[in-house]
């Protein structure tokens, strides 16, 4: 049997998306910025697309930016932001991905200052240790994502956006792991930046999008072309971006049956978990993170070594740590974050409409064969 519980790093695409990609891709090629009806017509689709993808968050079109994924987006925000606010200091968190993270470690050596944020076992932020640090740093721009993509755990944007917008700061948040799997309301928010990334909801790879407040401009980081009102030069993948919207589309018109259904997996996965390995532990909480998600540790055992390999062999797909960064035996710098003792493997298993509660059943099997078998 094939198990593919790796969603978190990426999703099948829906073969909805394809269709209203390939079109696009063949016959439809012009340049957007081409002023004959080939190119009007794949501007036309490229704004079409942003319209809707406007809607589903609710914001305005115009603060839709395409760019190549979330990667892009996530340091095209945190530099746009810097360069537009000329902020000494940025605030983020040692569980954000290396999108934010290798961002700010770079521009902590170029001299600006980075506060860490504390993050407590389960990986949630310490909101005090944030209005501590803002009252110290006011104007500063924050950068805190709002699902972690290793271990689930959900942070509240609607706390961190009125706290960043008392004290003055610009807000960023690492929206990829949720748009898509929760609902966004971005007018009524104080959000000042949000990425998302179209592969982690069925959608294609390398597109993604940045959601800039209209209030809160940042500078380009790209120059050498008006695309993107400026703001992200670079002829547009216009297949790509098609292929995001209807991905975002479908996504939320199935938001209720699929997550139900999700909630559904992942509990029937912990509870069984839970009651067949004796000593397993999850990362995060399992209760309250999202849906997606579920980060176990194994009790410290010989099978712990070559565990994904071992998976691996028996049709199973799924990830240590963060499988962004590529080496899965690689220590997770959120797990390190939290305090998770390195010696006990860690899985990462993520979930995604495609799944069955039969791939749950094997997957178990499958785990509590490893461990007995000594
Ligand atoms: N942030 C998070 C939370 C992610 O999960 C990922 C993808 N692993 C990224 C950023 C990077 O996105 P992309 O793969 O589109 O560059």
């Amino acid at each position: 049997m094939k198990v593919y519980f790796d969603n978190a790093a990426t999703t099948p695409m829906d073969p909805e998306v394809f269709e209203v990609m390939k079109p696009f891709l063949l016959e439809k090629y012009g340049n957007p910025s081409s002023t004959h009806s080939m190119g009007r017509q794949a501007r036309a689709a490229i704004e079409s697309s942003r319209k809707k993808i406007a809607e589903l968050l609710q914001c305005l079109p115009s603060e839709i930016i395409f760019t190549s994924g979330g990667t892009e987006a996530n340091n095209s925000l945190l530099q746009g932001a810097i360069e537009a606010d000329k902020s000494p200091t940025i605030i983020t968190s040692p569980t954000e991905h290396h999108s934010v993270l290798e961002k700010a470690k770079r521009l902590s050596l170029q001299g600006f200052k980075v506060e860490w944020l504390k993050v407590d076992p389960r990986g949630n932020m310490d909101y005090e240790h944030l209005r501590a640090l803002l009252s110290q740093h006011p104007n500063s721009i924050v950068s805190l994502m709002h699902v972690n993509n290793e271990i689930g755990t959900i942070s509240d944007l609607e706390l961190i956006s009125g706290l960043c917008n008392e004290y003055g700061a610009y807000f960023h948040t690492d929206a990829i792991a949720g748009v898509g799997h929760i609902v966004y309301d971005l007018q009524n928010t104080n959000i000042d930046g949000l990425s998302a990334s179209a592969h982690k909801f069925h959608g294609p790879k390398g597109v993604g999008f940045m959601y800039i407040n209209h209030k809160k401009r940042i500078s380009p980081i790209f120059f050498g072309g008006p695309q993107e009102r400026e703001l992200r030069a670079g002829t547009e993948n216009v297949a790509g971006i098609i292929g995001a919207a209807k991905a975002l589309e479908l996504s939320y018109n199935n938001l209720t049956h699929d997550s139900e259904f999700l909630t559904e997996l992942k509990n029937r996965f912990t509870s069984q978990l839970f009651d067949k390995i004796p000593g397993i532990e999850f990362n995060g909480d399992p209760r309250t993170g999202l849906f997606t998600i579920l980060n176990i540790s194994l009790p410290v055992s010989l099978n712990n070594e070559m565990l994904l390999f071992n998976l691996d062999l028996q049709g199973i797909s799924a990830s240590g740590g963060s499988a962004c960064s590529a080496g899965a035996e690689e220590d997770s710098h959120v797990l390190k974050a939290i305090g998770t003792v390195p010696e006990r493997g860690a899985i990462r298993f993520s979930f995604g409409k495609y799944n069955t509660l039969r791939e749950v059943d094997y997957v178990v099997d499958q785990l509590v064969e490893l461990f007995t078998s000594d």
